[in-house]
């Protein structure tokens, strides 16, 4: 820890502790907007269940390890960066009969190699240093004593499995089911430039890093490498934070996503509005739906009749039956859409979410979550068909969105993404 603390005093932080939050990072300097506050190369990773290279992630010419047929590379220089590693994990992967191997998950892959690495660091085969090493995942919270008696017994079954493949004798399999309940509080989901979800990573310095609704910091990654940096000025002497879930969310979903996944309350300057006015407004516009004229910007609250709504600005009701009928005929399309999309037919998909969009418009505000999601997935169904032109419109409409919502991480990425079309339409 103490070595922990020198180098990370270099960069101008130091891990604090709180009662209630427990390990914090501070600054110990001042940040100024987009400067990069930690960068760190994932403990273990793993790509998610899609074919990847298991270094890079690339997607482009892979060819699967020859012995045990389950890892694959883009190439020599990926294969020999991950061949320390892999030597050990292969001879265990390739003793797996092979029906077996089609039950190993990404996050059993992730502890199989949590294991390997740690005790090929204990030999001093890969070299320790004070930003990787295995006594800073041992340090991560795991939360254990809240999780439910059924999560309990996918650990535990999780573990068994981990230890089949592993076959050490002195091996705790209670140790790995407390490291699978740390994954799910620390692991990252590692993104692409497009917000593709590539595969999970194990930060254990980042992770100390906890969450706020209203962050002062955005993760990001460039390959595998977790990058923070101040999303606004933070003064020294500040808590660095990050946002854990989808910011876009109304306080109360935010509350249950964080409480579902990271089994904690947040208490951040968002979350203790719960119930105020200005909350229930802002969740109205986030999650409610929209006033029946078309002019009116107002937000509606349910009706105490409970047979519709108010608009809270002109008084205008409305009906819960119209809404309703509305809210089928999108059913009815989703499904639809997701049956093309699962044959491939983008083109089409692409006329039934703008469709979709269409009804939506009737039902929800302009910042509307939903609205927001429906837009998304259009971006990504006009970039598969390449109508460039269509994703910069959508790529536009998002900007604003997760602007206006304080996801700046996600507002940049879009804009980046923007750029990107540009580039392609030029
Ligand atoms: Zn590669
Ligand atoms: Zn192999
Ligand atoms: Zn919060
Ligand atoms: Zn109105």
């Amino acid at each position: 820890m103490e070595e922990l603390q020198k180098a990370l005093s270099d960069k101008g932080l130091i891990v604090s502790s709180t009662p209630e939050k427990g390990r914090c990072l501070f600054t110990t300097r001042d940040f100024s907007p987009g400067e990069v506050i930690i960068t760190e190369e994932p403990y273990v990773s793993v790509p998610n269940k899609s074919a990847k290279c298991e270094w890079c992630f690339t997607s482009n010419n892979l060819k699967k390890c020859s012995a045990c047929h389950v890892v694959c590379y883009c190439g020599n220089t990926c294969q020999k960066s991950d061949w320390k590693l892999h030597r050990v994990e292969c001879q265990a992967l390739s003793k797996v009969d092979k029906e077996r191997i089609k039950s190993i998950t990404p996050s059993i892959r992730l502890m199989v190699k949590l294991y390997l690495r740690r005790k090929l660091q204990d030999e001093k085969v890969i070299p320790i240093t004070i930003m990787d090493n295995y006594n800073l995942v041992e340090s991560l919270v795991s939360h254990m004593t809240d999780i439910d008696e059924k999560q309990l017994v996918l650990y535990a079954q999780m573990a068994n499995l981990v230890s089949l493949i592993l076959q050490w004798p002195e091996i705790n399999v209670k140790e790995i089911a407390k490291n699978f309940s740390k994954f799910s509080c620390n692991a990252h989901t590692i993104c692409d430039a497009e917000l593709k979800p590539l595969g999970t990573g194990l930060y254990p310095v980042v992770s100390i890093i906890n969450h706020s609704c209203l962050p002062n910091s955005v993760l990001i990654f460039e390959g595998r490498m977790a990058v923070v940096r101040a999303v606004q000025h933070i003064p020294k002497g500040t808590e660095v934070s990050i946002s854990y879930i989808e910011m876009a969310g109304s306080t109360a979903t935010r509350q249950k996503a964080l409480k579902e996944q990271y089994l904690f309350s947040c208490t951040c300057i968002r979350c203790i509005k719960l119930g105020q006015n200005d909350d229930v407004q802002e969740s109205a516009v986030l999650e409610g739906y929209r006033c029946k004229d078309r002019r009116c910007s107002g937000f509606l609250l349910r009706d105490s009749g409970n047979k519709g709504f108010t608009c809270q600005l002109c008084g205008l009701f409305r009906d819960k039956e119209e809404i309703k009928n509305i809210i089928n005929e999108i059913q009815s399309l989703s499904e639809k859409a997701s049956f093309s999309l699962s044959y491939g037919h983008n083109k089409d998909v692409s006329v039934m979410y703008k469709m979709i969009e269409k009804l939506q418009l009737k039902l929800y505000h302009q910042l509307s979550i939903n609205l927001m999601r429906t837009r998304e997935n259009l971006l990504k169904v006009l970039m598969k068909v390449q109508d460039w032109k269509e994703a910069l419109k959508y790529c536009r409409l998002t900007i604003p969105v997760y602007e206006s919502k304080l996801t700046l991480s996600k507002a940049l990425r879009y804009f980046y993404l923007a750029v990107n079309i540009l580039m392609f339409l030029a």
